[in-house]
């Protein structure tokens, strides 16, 4: 179990993380979320070691993770982490960048597990592909394994998949977490992507203000999203009559009390988003077609439509 407890951090005098508490058990999967500046790759690089803490501690199950000022070494052999900007060995091949963490003296296994971590990030095709060659995408792949090279007990991951097309980033998700939950390997993600969240993570820990502002289940918090921040992490939403609606729950009806005006629909998929003013505010709405600008419409809330 990793055990973080009243953790404080600061680059400078201002803290960036202030009394972070919260746990993570062997095989779960926790997600950080927040704004871009709140401090999520700070947590994951103090979680690593990278820094001393002003305050509180980190344990991972009875060993304390310590900062440079304890260690000479940087990092924990159970514990791995994969950077935003991840560093590779450019003039090397894929598999020898995976392989270099793997003990020479087996290359039967080596070699196996080499195959096996290709697969599960879905480069085999470039094994033999000097790294310098590679797009963006492909090198945070290969980060993602070289990561899991020495099966860790937990993984640090910031933004994982951010480098990654939208092509394949659906599938490579499933397979890295799924993965890391067939192995029991606890992993910590760094993101502000919904889609690396739900149906992946356990537990979603949402940093404002330089503090947890909730942790709990991402199912949760989705039905009761306490805060327009937490809300507009799950999608378009309204504040109608002080509550967060998201624009899913409001339907089109014949006659109500919500009388707006259309003002631009926008392609979705399998349905439009709505723009329109109710009471001169902006109001999003989910529709099954395009609706002409200025057509008045009446809409109901769907409290059961979540
Ligand atoms: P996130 O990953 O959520 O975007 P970061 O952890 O990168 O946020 O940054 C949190 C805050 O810490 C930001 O205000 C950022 O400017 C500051 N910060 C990040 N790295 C450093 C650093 N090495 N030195 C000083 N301040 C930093
Ligand atoms: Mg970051």
């Amino acid at each position: 179990m990793l055990h973080v407890k009243n953790l404080t951090f600061s680059y400078n005098k201002i803290p960036v993380l202030k009394d972070i508490s919260f746990k993570a058990h062997t095989g779960e999967h926790i997600a950080i979320i927040g704004e871009s500046g709140s401090g999520k790759s700070t947590l994951l690089k103090v979680l690593y070691g990278e820094y001393d803490l002003d305050k509180g501690h980190i344990f991972w199950k009875d060993e304390a993770i310590l900062g440079p000022k304890y260690n000479l070494v940087i990092g924990y052999d159970f514990m791995k982490y994969v950077a935003q900007e991840f560093d590779l060995m450019p003039y090397i091949t894929v598999e020898e960048n995976i392989g270099k963490f793997l003990s020479r003296f087996y290359p039967e296994e080596k070699e196996q597990r080499t195959a096996e971590l290709l697969k599960v990030v879905e480069l085999t095709k470039f094994a033999k592909t000097k790294v310098k060659t590679l797009s963006g995408g492909q090198k945070q792949r290969v980060a993602l394994a070289r990561a899991l090279a020495k099966q860790p007990e937990i993984i640090l991951l910031d933004e994982p998949f951010s480098h990654i097309d939208n092509f394949k980033k659906q599938s490579l998700r499933r397979s890295v977490f799924k993965y890391l939950k067939n192995k029991n390997i606890t992993c910590i993600v760094a993101t502000h992507d919904k889609e690396d969240v739900l149906g992946f993570a356990d537990k979603m820990i949402v940093l404002n203000d330089n503090k947890i502002a909730v942790n709990d289940a991402p199912e949760t918090l989705y039905k009761n999203p306490k805060t327009p921040l937490i809300a507009s992490f799950f999608g378009e939403f309204n504040i109608i009559n002080k509550k967060i609606v998201y624009a899913h729950q409001l339907q089109v009806v014949e006659h109500s009390k919500l009388k707006a005006t259309v003002k631009q629909s926008y392609f979705k998929g399998h349905y439009y988003l709505i723009e329109a003013e109710l009471n001169a505010e902006t109001l999003f709405f989910e529709h099954y077609q395009n609706l002409e600008k200025e057509t008045v419409i009446y809409l109901s809330i769907e409290k059961n439509n979540l």
